[in-house]
C-alpha cells in the first residue's frame, strides 16, 4: 500500500470518516515538514498506536510573525512524503495556503493567558496562529488521537486547553523531545545554523542539565537554578536569550521550588536563528506516559 496524498480538506474528512466507518482508529501528526527524528518518532507512535496515521504537512503563514522566517522555512515535499511511508504514514495532507486560508477568510482561535507568557510574550500573535491551524487540521483530519513533540512544551499546554475548552474530543499525546547525540534538541531550524553556532547551540541543553542536576541532588530553589541557567548562557557571549525559566508543567506559572512539576524552558538567539528547549524534572516525558 502506497502512501495516500490528501490534497483537499474535503478529500482528508472523507478518508478519514471512510476508516472511521470501518472500525478503524486513526491518528493524526501536524508538521510544518523538513521532517527529522522529532517528527518520525511522532509519526512512529502515531503507527504504532492508531489503525491508521496521517501526517499533515503546512508551514502555517499565521503562526509567523512579520519578521519571522516564513520565507526561509525549509521546504521539501517529496524528501518527507519518502521519510513518512517509511516511519508508517498511511496518508500526507499537504494543503495549500488558498484551501487553508481563502479570501475572505475571518475566524481565529484565541486564547487568553497561557498563550500571553514565555514563547507568546516574544511571539505575538504566534499561538493564535498556532491554535487556528491546529483546529482547522483537526477539523478537515478528524482523529480520535493527535500527536504532539514535548520539544514545543507550550504548545502541547495550550492545546490541550483548547481541546477541552472547545470540547474537540481528541485526544492529546505527547512524546519526548528526541535529541541529537550531543543533547541539542532535533528542530528544523538546525538547518540555519553555521558551524561555529551549531556548536555555540549546545548552551541551551548545558544550561537545561544544569537545573536538572540541581533538581537530582535535591536542590529546590528555583530562583538560584534560574540564575544558574543565566549564568550557563553567559559563557557563550553569542547566545542572547529572550527569556530563561522554570515554570509549572500544567499553569506554565513561574515556580519557587523545583519539584517534580517544574519545567526549565529557554528561548535563545544565535544570530538570526531562534531556538529554544525545555526540560522538565520528571523527566524528558509529561506525567501519565510509561517509559518505554
Ligand atoms: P514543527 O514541524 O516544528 O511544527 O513540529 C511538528 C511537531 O513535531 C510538533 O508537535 C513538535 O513539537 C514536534 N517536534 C519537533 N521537534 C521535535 C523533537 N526534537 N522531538 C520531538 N518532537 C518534536
Amino acid at each position: 500500500v502506497s502512501l495516500e496524498r490528501f490534497l483537499t480538506p474535503e478529500n482528508a474528512r472523507t478518508v478519514v470518516r471512510a476508516w472511521q466507518r470501518e472500525g478503524l482508529t486513526v491518528g493524526f501528526v501536524p508538521t510544518m515538514g523538513a521532517l527529522h527524528e522529532g517528527h518520525l518518532s511522532l509519526l512512529r507512535a502515531c503507527a504504532t498506536e492508531c489503525d491508521r496515521a496521517v501526517l499533515s504537512i503546512y508551514v502555517n503563514p499565521t503562526q509567523f510573525g512579520p519578521n519571522e522566517d516564513l520565507e526561509a522555512y525549509p521546504r521539501r515535499l517529496d524528501e518527507d512524503c519518502e521519510l513518512a511511508e517509511r516511519a508508517g504514514a498511511n496518508a500526507v495532507f499537504c494543503p495549500t495556503d488558498k484551501l487553508m486560508y481563502p479570501s475572505g477568510y475571518a475566524t481565529f482561535v484565541d486564547q487568553t493567558g497561557m498563550t500571553e507568557v514565555l514563547e507568546g510574550l516574544h511571539r505575538p500573535g504566534h499561538f493564535r496562529g498556532v491554535l487556528t491551524v491546529v483546529c482547522k487540521l483537526l477539523n478537515c483530519v478528524p482523529a480520535e488521537c493527535a500527536y504532539f513533540g514535548q520539544k514545543d512544551f507550550q504548545q502541547t499546554v495550550v492545546i490541550r486547553r483548547m481541546v477541552a475548552d472547545l470540547n474537540m474530543g481528541v485526544e492529546v499525546r505527547v512524546q519526548p523531545t528526541v535529541r541529537e547525540p550531543d543533547g541539542l534538541a532535533m528542530s528544523s531550524r538546525n538547518d540555519y545554523l553555521d558551524a561555529d553556532q551549531r556548536r555555540d547551540a549546545l548552551c541551551l541543553w548545558r544550561a537545561l542539565q544544569n537545573v536538572k542536576k540541581r533538581y537530582a541532588a535535591g536542590e529546590n530553589a528555583a530562583a538560584a537554578a534560574r540564575q544558574a541557567m543565566r549564568e550557563v548562557l553567559a559563557q557563550v557571549p553569542q547566545a542572547s536569550p529572550d527569556y530563561v525559566d522554570i515554570v509549572d508543567c500544567d499553569t506554565l506559572e513561574r515556580v519557587d521550588e523545583l519539584t517534580e512539576r517544574a519545567v526549565a524552558v529557554l528561548a535563545v538567539r544565535l544570530g538570526g536563528t531562534r531556538l529554544i528547549d525545555n526540560l522538565p524534572m520528571a523527566g524528558d516525558l509529561p506525567p501519565g506516559r510509561a517509559k518505554n
